[in-house]
């Protein structure tokens, strides 16, 4: 039967919470009467969340599995299971827990309501470090000054999306994806509904500080040019001061006075810090160009279980 709702969970490495997700998943949508799949993502584990995720496809015909070659990212596996997902609804749900599944049923209300976007907002967080919380809450003041794009703070991945939604996701073939910053600027018609997010269920995180930077900056360079123009004008700026700062140099020298070798060694400093900086942000947007121009595959699916035979379709 035709899923009314498709459950998006990838999975990194997740042996310890697999099972329980599942359980947790498979009763709330069971209890919510409408057919639904769950749709599993191995982002490129190396522990047993593979097998597990096998073993589950077997056991259960509503649960269908695709294990990447390799680890893409989460941003990635995400995507790759919006691009398979058949429901009317999706929902993108972590799979530590730490995104109750509870929510979705008020999720699901919302989008009858006729809202396509439904995004959980985090009203409390658990288990969090301080440093995280502040420097999240930093990063989405800066992005949104940044990108003029209304990314709404305190908001993940977490959410449930219309059909329509996810079409036109599909159709964005850029590789370095920052999703909530594409599901802001797309529009359509959101809302939220607040939500404790606890702490993992079991594990520790799989995003490492690397992966959190990454996303940060695909974050910046993917919606905003205004790095480019703030090193146009701070160039400017500091060559109108060079040119005023030699030019009284010339009449303190002409006066008699000519020491200032320790002024201009700090500003020599100053400047080629600036001049790198400035080559460090052009260098982003050039090597984020190269990537797109490759026109490699966002990401290798190795294996697949659960999915109907190809050619062969859901009976409506
Ligand atoms: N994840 C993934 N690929 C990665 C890193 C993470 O698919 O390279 C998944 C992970 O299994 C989890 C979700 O992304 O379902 C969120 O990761 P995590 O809970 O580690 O991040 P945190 O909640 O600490 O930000
Ligand atoms: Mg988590």
């Amino acid at each position: 039967m035709k899923p009314v709702f498709s459950v998006v969970v990838p999975a990194y490495n997740e042996q310890e919470v697999l099972e329980q997700s599942y359980e947790r998943l498979n009763a709330v949508l069971a209890g919510m009467g409408e057919p639904f799949e769950l749709i599993f993502v191995d982002d490129g584990s190396k522990d047993a969340t593979a097998d597990i995720l096998r073993r589950l496809a077997s056991a259960h015909d509503n649960v269908r599995t695709l294990h990447f070659s390799r680890n893409f990212g989460h941003q990635v596996a995400v995507s790759a299971g919006v691009d398979v997902a058949q429901g009317d609804a999706i929902v993108i749900i972590d799979c530590d827990l730490q995104d109750p599944p509870e929510l979705i049923p008020a999720m699901a209300e919302k989008w009858r309501e006729g809202y396509e976007v439904v995004y959980g907002k985090r009203s409390q967080r658990d288990g969090e470090t301080a440093m995280k919380k502040f420097t999240a809450w930093a990063y989405y003041r800066v992005l949104r000054a940044l990108s003029g794009v209304p990314i709404p703070p305190d908001t993940g991945d977490f959410r449930l999306i219309d059909r329509r939604v996810a079409d036109v996701l599909r159709g964005m073939k850029e590789h370095r994806r920052f999703l909530r910053g594409l599901f802001a600027w797309m529009g359509f018609k959101q809302t939220e509904v607040a939500f404790h997010r606890s702490r993992r269920f079991a594990g520790e995180t799989k995003y490492t500080l690397k992966k959190m930077l990454r996303l940060a900056s695909d974050g910046i360079f993917s919606f905003s040019d205004k790095p480019v123009s703030f090193i146009l004008g701070t160039g400017a700026a500091l060559a109108a001061l060079g040119a005023l700062w030699l030019l009284i140099l010339l009449f303190v020298a002409l006066a008699g006075h000519g020491n200032g070798l320790s002024a201009l060694a700090a500003l020599m400093v100053l400047l080629c810090g600036v001049i790198v900086l400035s080559l460090g942000v052009l260098g982003a947007y050039i090597a984020r160009t190269y990537d797109e121009t490759l026109g490699r595959p966002l990401y290798i699916v190795s294996e697949r279980h659960g999915f109907p035979e190809e050619g062969e379709q859901f009976d409506k």
